[in-house]
């Protein structure tokens, strides 16, 4: 099962040309938003993935022990799911 996840990725100034044309290489580079011209290093992308730790792969390894990662889920209002415990 899929779940999305919010990746949340800040580097510093220096990375930016690297870490972009890695992820372009791996195939994610379409996924991101960036800080970068507001002077926020940082990519933020929401990816479908099986698991944290999957998200986690996309990631380039340099900057995973930084990166925040967030399960997202939605809420209906009819059926008023933030109630419910998990
Ligand atoms: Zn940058």
């Amino acid at each position: 099962m899929m779940n999305r996840y919010m990746i949340e990725s800040p580097h510093v100034p220096e990375k930016c040309t690297q870490v972009v044309n890695d992820l372009n290489a791996a195939g994610y580079l379409h996924f991101f938003d960036w800080g970068c011209k507001d002077n926020n290093h940082t990519g933020w992308a929401i990816i479908e993935a099986e698991s944290r730790e999957h998200a986690r792969q996309i990631i380039p390894w340099y900057l995973r022990d930084q990166a925040r990662i967030v399960q997202l889920v939605k809420f209906s209002a009819e059926e008023d799911e933030h109630s419910k415990k998990s």
